[in-house]
């Protein structure tokens, strides 16, 4: 008989997850405003005074809990945008796609709603030690390598990021000092569909002490990484994760099915 999911180790309300997720905390936060900060890319601003002590690395996240269908509830998870812990507030940006039930309660959330958040969540911090930064992102990814590519300490920090149009594109800045080359390519409306990402890591160059790191979709993220690989690339310099998967919804818990 097929194994039954466990369903206290499924549940997806806050206090099942704060005492299943080590670190991570609950927050009623309130809608400050919304926006299309770029054509396809809604902007969240959030407010909540427990902001004011949340420690969050870059790159990581927030578990957002949406409407399913019915009574259900998902969560969607949004990486941390700008978050100020003196003013209490934090944005997400998030992907325009059409269809899901992150994309539903985005369309719809007004300034005054309120936002049941747990995190932060994500395990794979900017590397402290390396010499050269190298990201793949997509457009899901963005505000993650925003926040990262600020964050990388170095020789150099180069990334890729595929969005959906140039106009969609927003500058990235590194720290001060560090030299930074940012490719931007455009899916024109074939998302986690295009060779953008896998072909860049066929051709940059990768000098010793690289550390890489690929957000983006399932499929292209497995394409990107085995190209590294095949390139010579030791596993313990890439760090990768994907964020959604191409025809498929996330899980309940907010991750890509990986089967
Ligand atoms: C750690 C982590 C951090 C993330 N951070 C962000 C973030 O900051 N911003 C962000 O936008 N997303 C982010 N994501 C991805 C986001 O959580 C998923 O895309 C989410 O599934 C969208 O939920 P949905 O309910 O709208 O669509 P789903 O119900 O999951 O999917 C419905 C349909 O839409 C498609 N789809 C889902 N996402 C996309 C997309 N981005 N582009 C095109 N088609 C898509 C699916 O393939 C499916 O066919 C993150 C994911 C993870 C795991």
């Amino acid at each position: 008989m097929a194994e039954q999911p466990n369903a206290a180790a499924m549940a997806t309300d806050a206090k099942s997850l704060v005492a299943r997720l080590e670190g991570v905390a609950a927050y009623d936060a309130t809608v400050v405003s919304t926006r299309r900060r770029t054509p396809n890319l809604h902007e969240v601003v959030l407010h909540c005074e427990g902001f004011t002590s949340l420690v969050a690395l870059a790159g990581q996240d927030v578990m957002v809990e949406v409407p399913g269908a019915g009574t259900e509830r998902f969560r969607r998870r949004y990486s941390i945008v700008d978050l100020d812990q003196d003013a209490a507030t934090l944005a997400l940006w998030i992907v325009a796609h059409g269809a899901g039930a992150g994309e539903a309660w985005v369309q719809a959330v007004a300034p005054g709603a309120h936002v049941d958040l747990v995190g932060p969540r994500g395990k794979q911090p900017v590397s402290a030690t390396a010499a050269h930064h190298l990201y793949f992102a997509d457009h899901s990814a963005l505000g993650a390598t925003k926040e990262m590519v600020a964050a990388s300490r170095g020789e150099s920090v180069m990334a890729f990021v595929e969005v959906a149009t140039p106009e969609d594109a927003i500058e990235l800045h590194a720290p001060s000092g560090v030299p930074f080359q940012c490719t931007w390519g455009h899916h024109d409306g074939h998302p986690g569909e295009t060779s953008f990402l896998a072909d860049a890591a066929r051709t940059v160059a990768l000098p010793p002490g690289v550390h890489v790191y690929i957000n983006c979709e399932f499929t292209t993220m497995h394409a990107t990484k085995a190209v590294l690989l095949e390139r010579g690339l030791d596993p313990a310099q890439v760090v990768f994760k994907p964020y959604w998967r191409k025809g498929l919804s996330n899980a309940a818990h907010g991750e890509p099915p990986k089967g």
